[in-house]
């Protein structure tokens, strides 16, 4: 198996204070890879940096064969090749769920206006939006508008989808049917490093769960071993008190 991502000693962090500290991982061509740990630990920080939406201060990332850190790359050209969805939706709010998605196709990916729309009709259907090609942002559920997000991701057909959590900003009711479609997605054999604490999810889906905090890997591993058996004290705690916040919120 190839890898497409590949990151090595990732420092990184804001005016002096370190967030990221010596950071290594990969993703195998269509992998799974699920990030959790408690808010703060960085994991958003390592997210940005894989594509220098936030400039890394050291260490190694390589998306599909090229060295993102080198001075001479086309970093548009990486982003291009990656999928980015994050906590809200990010959908223009003036414009169609079809045009939300044709317009990066035709600006970024220079294809005409056809090629852009059969494009974006098929990715719509995959989250099962197509119905919806031309209602606006605003007419749809959270839920939706983040199915459109995943839609608008899947359509620059990327080498990896990076998902920042994406179910965290929906009510509970509303978090299955995304997570439905990241499955769905998971199944056509996308490579994807998703940070989230929905344990279903990380238990069905992850072939590999890293667990983040204060900005190092405490522990990693496929999910029975990180979920049911883990090691770390902290991972420890760390569970339980996803455990009980999901029990709040259900009942
Ligand atoms: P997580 O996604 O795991 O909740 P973040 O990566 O968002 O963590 O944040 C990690 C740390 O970096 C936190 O202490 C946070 O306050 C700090 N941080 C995040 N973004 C910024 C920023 N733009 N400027 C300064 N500090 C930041
Ligand atoms: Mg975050």
């Amino acid at each position: 198996m190839s890898k497409v991502l590949i990151v090595k000693n990732l420092r990184a962090g804001y005016r002096g204070q370190e967030v990221i500290k010596d950071i290594s991982f990969s993703v195998e061509k269509g992998e799974k890879v699920v990030i959790m740990g408690p808010s703060g630990s960085g994991k958003s920080t390592l997210l940005k940096c894989l594509v220098r939406l936030i400039e890394p201060w050291g260490g190694t990332i390589i998306i599909d064969g090229t060295n993102v850190m080198n001075h001479n790359v086309d970093i548009r050209k990486i982003r291009m090749k990656t999928g980015f969805v994050f906590q809200s939706y990010n959908l223009f709010p003036h414009m169609t769920v079809l045009r939300n998605i044709t317009l990066p196709l035709r600006v970024v990916k220079k294809y005409s206006n056809k090629k852009a729309e059969e494009i974006a009709m098929s990715v719509l259907k995959i989250v099962g939006m197509e119905e919806y090609a031309n209602r606006y942002p605003l007419q749809l559920s959270g839920g939706q508008q983040q199915r459109v997000s995943i839609a608008r991701a899947l359509a620059m057909e990327p080498v990896i989808l990076f998902l920042d959590e994406p179910t965290s900003a929906l009510d509970p009711e509303l978090r299955e049917e995304v997570l439905q479609t990241l499955r769905k997605i998971a199944r056509r054999g996308k490579s994807m490093l998703v940070v989230t604490h929905e344990l279903d999810f990380a238990e069905d889906v992850a072939d590999h769960i890293i667990l983040v905090d204060q900005g190092i890997i405490i522990e990693e591993g496929p999910p029975n071993e990180i979920l049911y058996n883990p090691k770390n004290e902290r991972t420890k705690r760390f569970l339980k008190s996803i455990m009980r916040r999901m029990k709040n919120s259900n009942s």
